[in-house]
C-alpha cells in the first residue's frame, strides 16, 4: 500500500503532531517503539497507574509488570511477584508486592493519603 493511502486515515491535525512527536523524539535520540511503551502505559486504564511512579535515576515514568508467573520467560527469582522497569534507563526495581498491591501502593502515594 501506498504511504499516502495508509495516512489518508488520519486528519490533517494529527499527523501534524505525529511529525511534532518525531521531531521530538528525534531531537532527544529515542524511538518509537520507546514512545509507544511510554503511551500504552498511560492509557492503560486496567491498571490506572498513570506516571505513578518515576525512575529514581532518570526521573523516567516507569512500567509495571508480573514476573516470576509460571511462564519462565518472565523469572527472576528472589520471590518477587513484580517489577517496575524505568522507560528511560531501563532501571529496575523488584518488589514482592503482586501488581494489584503496586498499584494501590503508587495510587495512596499519588493521593497523598499513605
Ligand atoms: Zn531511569
Amino acid at each position: 500500500m501506498r504511504i499516502d493511502q495508509i495516512l489518508a486515515a488520519f486528519t490533517k491535525s494529527q499527523l501534524q503532531t505525529f511529525r511534532n512527536i518525531l521531531q521530538v523524539l528525534a531531537l532527544n535520540e529515542r524511538t518509537i517503539v520507546e514512545a509507544l511503551e511510554y503511551v500504552n502505559v498511560i492509557t492503560q486504564p486496567k491498571q490506572g497507574v498513570r506516571l505513578a511512579k518515576f525512575c529514581p535515576e532518570c526521573e523516567s515514568p516507569m512500567r509495571l509488570f508480573q514476573v516470576n508467573t509460571p511462564n519462565r520467560a518472565t523469572e527472576v527469582g528472589g520471590g518477587y511477584k513484580s517489577q517496575w522497569q524505568c522507560l528511560g534507563c531501563g532501571h529496575d526495581i523488584f518488589s514482592k508486592n503482586t501488581i494489584q498491591e503496586e498499584i494501590d501502593k503508587a495510587r495512596r502515594l499519588q493521593n497523598g493519603t499513605r
